[in-house]
């Protein structure tokens, strides 16, 4: 395929904040932007797209249509059906590939290439009845976490069995679909690598990052993440850069892990595509997530992933910020070294990621204190930085 590029279209698959951030990217490159979701027109990343169509993913006439008038495509939400990566493949090169995105879809799947590669992981076993529950929750122990198989994010779809209660509210949950049980993992951190892998198989990545969760939703990243030894941090970095080739990855993949109590790092997640937890990267680094996933996916080298401070942070605005109103944006601008993102989405939802901020700073710990600083700001009169 020959390099896709400045002047050229490309098309997302998605249509949300991460095409969005890609849109912005490419266009500020020269590149036309095609995005394509069912969705109504206005999303977040139709907003910056030259085209964006709206139909439904099982439409592989208007896939085909769409592929028909882009040099490449790539996406930005993965539970795209395998079909539709394949019907726009017949008329533009698709990266990451099919392949990589049928393995990255399904939890289940994801799992046992893990395993079939001896990637390290948390126990896990496939559960379709209540029999299968049995087993499961014998062979993985207590407690364990029914998730399910395929569509799953932000811990939709999730469950604790901790006790009897829980085992029968799991058991009237399994409704005859595919589920994951897998064992709790009581971790220290958790902690992620957002790595691209270019056509040539050039690699490369944004360091450890670490994350907080809230209510299984992140709340804040920290790069590079403080207190890792560096021997932990090379092998995060290591298991990455093998993920990426074993699964022939191009463009950008974000893996996520749990470092345990025993300082054991375990692969949680993959997500085939830039990641919330690389956010910062758009401000802090020379090159950010998105200009990474434009350039591997059209065949350009990829760029310098250092930071441009020695650190940074990123905390995540929820829909649950608006309850009272609208956030006071201009107390939280009036913290000068803060970046304000958000998403053009027009109804603020509890739970929905609305935007972001930015800050860096001399180190980590400075750079999570200015960015929660200004997301408490935006609430005047909530005591809790961590809203
Ligand atoms: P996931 O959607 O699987 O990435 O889960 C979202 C979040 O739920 C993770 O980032 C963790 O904070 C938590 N979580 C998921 N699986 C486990 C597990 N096996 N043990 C402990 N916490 C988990």
């Amino acid at each position: 395929m020959k390099t896709a590029l400045p002047g050229s279209s490309v098309g997302v698959l998605g249509s949300g904040q991460l095409g969005r951030m890609f849109a912005i990217s490419a266009r500020r490159m020269g590149y036309r932007v095609h995005t394509f979701s069912p969705h109504a027109a206005g999303t977040p990343a139709g907003q910056i797209s030259d085209r964006e169509y709206q139909h439904a993913y099982e439409d592989l006439d208007a896939v085909r249509e769409f592929a028909r008038g882009v040099e490449v495509v790539t996406f930005e939400f993965e539970n795209v059906p395998a079909a539709s990566v394949e019907a726009a493949s017949e008329f533009a090169p698709v990266h990451p590939s099919g392949t990589v995105l049928h393995t990255t879809q399904h939890r289940l799947r994801e799992k046992t290439f893990l395993a079939a590669h001896g990637f390290p992981h948390a126990p896990f076993r496939r559960v379709a009845s209540v029999a299968d529950l049995r087993d499961a929750l014998d062979a993985v122990g207590y407690p364990a976490v029914l998730k399910t198989a395929g569509f799953g994010y932000d811990g939709k779809g999730q469950l604790k069995i901790s006790d009897a209660a829980t085992f029968e509210q799991a058991t009237a949950a399994l409704g005859g679909h595919e589920w994951v049980l897998e064992a709790f993992v009581d971790f220290e951190r958790e902690l992620s690598v957002v790595a691209a892998r270019g056509r040539e198989g050039e690699f490369a990545h944004y360091g450890v990052i670490e994350n907080t969760h809230r209510r299984h939703i992140l709340d804040l990243s920290v790069a590079p993440a403080p207190n890792i030894s560096t021997e932990r941090e090379r092998e995060a970095i290591e298991l990455a850069r093998r993920v990426l080739e074993t699964l022939d990855v191009v463009g950008v993949m974000c893996v996520e892990f749990f470092l345990t109590r025993a300082g054991k790092l375990l692969i949680n997640e993959l997500a085939p595509r830039p990641h919330n937890s690389g956010h910062f990267t758009f401000d802090a680094s020379v090159t950010s997530q998105f200009e990474q996933q434009l350039r591997a996916v059209c065949g350009l080298p990829l760029g310098a992933t250092a930071l441009l401070r020695p650190a940074a942070a990123m905390a995540n605005l929820l829909g649950d910020l608006w309850h009272a109103g609208e956030p006071d944006w201009l107390a939280a601008l009036n913290f000068p070294g803060v970046k304000l993102h958000l998403y053009g989405k027009s109804q603020a939802r509890a739970g929905r990621k609305m935007g972001h901020l930015t800050a860096l700073a001399g180190n980590a710990e400075d750079a999570a204190r200015l960015v929660l600083a200004a997301r408490a700001a935006l609430m005047p009169n909530s005591s809790d930085a961590r809203v």
